[in-house]
């Protein structure tokens, strides 16, 4: 269905837990170890029915993200009854990769299409301070496993000021070397991000340019969602940005979101929304929930006001919203 902006909303992002077996310096505290618990999050079968009335809205790709999804027990079981839905056309993952060497057969077995997997240094050393606790090596394996069973990768890169600049050029050598999109995602301030300096795309772009001479650039799939894409010395994948700040992509948005503990979040960035955990838990029917779920994708806000000071704007963390 389209909001009152006009814009078509056919996707639904779900946050399935804010947990996670990492803690990067952009996105957690060091020592964060407050997270819901598990009644305070959907169940499978609330999931489930949300879902079941949003994909009647015309809802038709989900992602599942987090904190880490894999780390919610059981979630090929959820991903595998989501995938049966009518309407559900294309079911994706954000992970940082870590735990899913072992998932990637059930993963396509469950109709995944494609993972994105988050990494932000391609050295070991930097990697682990950059996550607290990862192991590069572990990620490098499954992005190959992925491409082995058809599953299409996508990388998100954040690139932050003073720490992993220098591997910009790196990140774009590895289009060339793999069929994987590289994207590179502006540091938002959200949560801990507020800390760290940010490293315009509109920069990236710069110093790919004064390496590459051959660059085409793509023309923007609306279904694709907000980035931007390239293609370097005809290399096998492709360079994508995802601008935020300096460029607000409010106008392509196509997605609602959910948090772990049952949010309906309009945009990223507002806290306009409806819990639905407590409708759900007071006994709403479907039809009641299929009007609200209605209503909260028309009143969509126009756009995001990252770059001005405001009230009702997000105060989650990024592992609750799921990026
Ligand atoms: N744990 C999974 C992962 O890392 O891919 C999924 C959840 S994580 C919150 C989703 C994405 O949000 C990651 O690509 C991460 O880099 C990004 N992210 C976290 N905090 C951010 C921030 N402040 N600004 C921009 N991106 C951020
Ligand atoms: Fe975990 Fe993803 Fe946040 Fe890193 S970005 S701490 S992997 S939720």
């Amino acid at each position: 269905m389209e909001d009152k902006y006009g814009r078509k909303i056919d996707y639904l992002r779900i946050s399935v837990t804010d947990n996670c077996n990492l803690r990067c310096i952009y996105c957690m505290k060091e020592n964060h170890n407050d997270f819901l618990s598990s009644d305070k999050k959907l169940t499978d079968n609330e999931i489930y029915r949300i879902v079941l009335e949003s994909a009647k809205l015309g809802i038709k790709k989900i992602r599942f993200t987090g904190g880490e999804p894999l780390v919610r027990k059981d979630i090929m079981n959820l991903i595998g009854r989501i995938n049966k839905i009518e309407g559900i056309e294309e079911i994706y993952l954000t992970t940082n990769g870590i735990l899913l060497l072992d998932q990637v057969e059930n993963l396509a077995a469950n109709g995944v299409k494609g993972v994105n997997i988050s990494l932000d240094s391609l050295k070991p050393d930097r990697f682990k301070t950059l996550t607290r606790r990862g192991e590069l090596k572990k990620v490098l394996e499954v992005i190959d496993k992925c491409i082995e069973h058809n599953i299409k990768v996508k990388l998100n890169t954040v690139i932050i000021g003073d720490i992993n600049q220098d591997e910009i050029l790196d990140f774009v050598e590895l289009t060339k070397q793999k069929a994987i999109d590289v994207r590179f995602i502006e540091l938002m301030p959200i949560g801990q991000g507020k800390l760290f300096k940010p490293v315009k795309n509109t920069k990236i772009l710069e110093i790919i340019k004064s390496e590459y001479k051959e660059l085409a650039e793509i023309n923007r799939n609306i279904s694709e969602g907000p980035a931007k894409y390239i293609r370097v010395n005809n290399s096998l994948g492709r360079v994508g940005f995802i601008s935020a700040i300096s460029n607000c992509f409010c106008d392509y948005c196509n997605r609602i979101r959910i948090t772990p503990d049952g949010f309906l979040k309009q945009c990223l960035h507002w806290n306009y929304g409806v819990d639905l955990r407590t409708l759900l838990r007071n006994g709403i029917s479907n039809e009641e929930l299929n009007n609200i779920i209605k209503n909260n994708i028309y009143n969509k806000p126009e756009k995001h006001l990252f770059n001005e000071q405001n009230k009702n704007e997000e105060i989650r963390f990024m592992n609750e919203i799921g990026g």
